[in-house]
């Protein structure tokens, strides 16, 4: 095994270590959370590393980065989450490579999103990214749109061909009323997710939690945790 291999391993098993006993602690089942590792800043050698360890999910932020990472591993059996901030100039990229598209957070870029997945003859999952630290009609600083706006954009998605709506995500913000309050934060998303499954049963996906907030997005009910920093290491510059 080569060093970054053993490394690699090291901190999935201690990530596993830590979301079973979230799970454990929740009264949750190990299997309903899932684990996506965020791949970004981080080669391409370190994801076939990661799938031959077993990764199934990966993420990445930037289409730049992206996009050659993942023809370089477009033969690995895994599923790609793109889960940053989007512009519309990029969408026909990202959906040659995302099976995923967790920052969907306006009806202009679920519309591009529609009509690149139906020219590339896919079906693209969507999460409405929810922005905690938005006011209405605004969006977050980290992308997103406010809870009141979610259902537009979640019925857009809904009506749109070639998308899936899977359910929401969010980033616990760094300003706002929830700054530094994660499991508040992570509780206020499980509340907007019901909401959603009203009117939209099958969108029952949650993804919410990173290396420092896991075990509150689980604890909250997160389906889905998104975890870079303690899997691969600190990211050399923030980007
Ligand atoms: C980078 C990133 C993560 C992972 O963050 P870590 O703190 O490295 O675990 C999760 N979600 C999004 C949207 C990200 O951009």
């Amino acid at each position: 095994m080569t060093d970054r291999r053993a490394e690699l391993a090291t901190n999935l098993e201690r990530l596993e270590e830590r979301i079973s006993a979230a799970c454990e602690d929740a009264g949750r089942k190990r299997e309903e959370v899932t684990t996506i590792v965020v791949t970004k800043t981080y080669p391409a050698d370190d994801v076939r590393l990661l799938a031959g360890l077993g990764v199934r999910h990966v993420a990445e932020n930037r289409d730049q980065d992206a996009a050659p990472k993942a023809a370089e591993c477009a033969e690995l059996p895994l599923t790609w989450h793109f889960v940053g901030q989007l512009q519309t100039n990029k969408v026909r990229s990202v959906v040659g490579y995302a099976d995923m598209v967790q920052s969907v957070d306006r009806v202009k870029l679920v519309r591009a999103l529609s009509a690149a997945a139906v020219r590339a003859g896919r079906e693209i999952g969507c999460l409405v990214q929810v922005a905690l630290d938005a006011e209405s009609g605004q969006a977050g600083a980290r992308g997103g749109v406010a809870p009141d706006g979610v259902p537009a954009v979640a019925d857009a998605v809904a009506a749109a061909d070639g998308l899936r709506l899977d359910g929401v995500m969010t980033v616990a913000p760094l300003a706002g009323p929830y700054a530094g309050r994660q499991r508040a934060a992570f509780e206020r998303l499980l509340e907007i997710s019901s909401g959603l499954r009203a009117s939209h049963p099958a969108a029952n996906m949650v993804s919410a939690g990173m290396s420092t907030d896991l075990e509150d997005a689980v604890r909250a009910g997160a389906t889905h945790v998104r975890v870079g920093t303690a899997v691969l290491g600190v990211r050399p510059a923030l980007r």
